[in-house]
């Protein structure tokens, strides 16, 4: 059996990606959580808005009634947690998670809004922040493709897109989702120069 070490604080960096909705971030989440060169494990948010059809609970979200996220918000269990794209729903990532992550062994991976990075970035200065962008003109294209949101779902997500994007710059890196193997290629890059780093200091 292959049992993997738990990896200390300092030799598992928390890996933040955000990006406007319509940048690919989803699709380029699932390929690093199978080619990154160190294992990463999606720290799984906990959120107030309703379960959609395919979602499981566990596995895409906490989905959790608003009065248990503010239960567990004043007592300290989130590490960040921001009510996103006024919507009335609250997002968050709890200490839990990095721990879960951790204890597997691998790197905890924050798929979070800006407000919320720029949080995590506060309490981990090293964290690798990485904001994904597309070519603008796909940005609603690819958001109206997905089907799921409401015309005025979707204006306040392209709102909240040019918002972001003014944002970018306190990322560590910025990527770019021109073409998603070169994307998911960059981004590996970033994460075993980062993990040669740490072996060597
Ligand atoms: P959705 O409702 O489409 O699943 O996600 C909406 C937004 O919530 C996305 O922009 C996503 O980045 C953000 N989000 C998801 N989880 C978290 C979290 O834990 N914290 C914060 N601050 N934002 C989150």
């Amino acid at each position: 059996m292959n049992v993997a070490e738990p990896l200390s604080e300092s030799k598992s960096p928390v890996v933040v990606l955000s990006g406007p909705s319509g940048s690919g971030k989803t699709t380029i989440v699932h390929r690093l959580l199978r080619e990154s060169p160190v294992r990463l494990e999606m720290s799984i948010s906990a959120t107030t808005r309703p379960r959609r059809p395919q979602e499981v609970h566990g596995r895409d979200y906490y989905f959790l009634a608003p009065e248990e996220f503010e239960r567990r918000r004043l007592a300290g269990e989130f590490l960040e947690c921001a009510e996103v794209h006024r919507s009335g729903f609250w997002y968050g990532t709890l200490h839990s998670e990095l721990d879960r992550a951790r204890s597997l062994g691998a790197w905890p991976l924050l798929e979070i809004d800006v407000e919320g990075a720029l949080n995590v970035m506060q309490a981990y200065p090293d964290a690798l922040s990485i904001f994904l962008t597309t070519p603008a003109d796909q940005h609603e294209a690819r958001l109206r493709a997905r089907g799921t949101e409401s015309e005025e779902v979707i204006q306040r997500r392209l709102q909240t897109a040019r918002n972001e994007l003014q944002l970018a710059d306190s990322y560590r890196y910025r990527v770019v989702n021109d073409d998603l193997d070169r994307a998911v290629r960059e981004i590996c890059a970033i994460i075993a120069q980062q993990e040669a780093r740490l072996n060597a200091g």
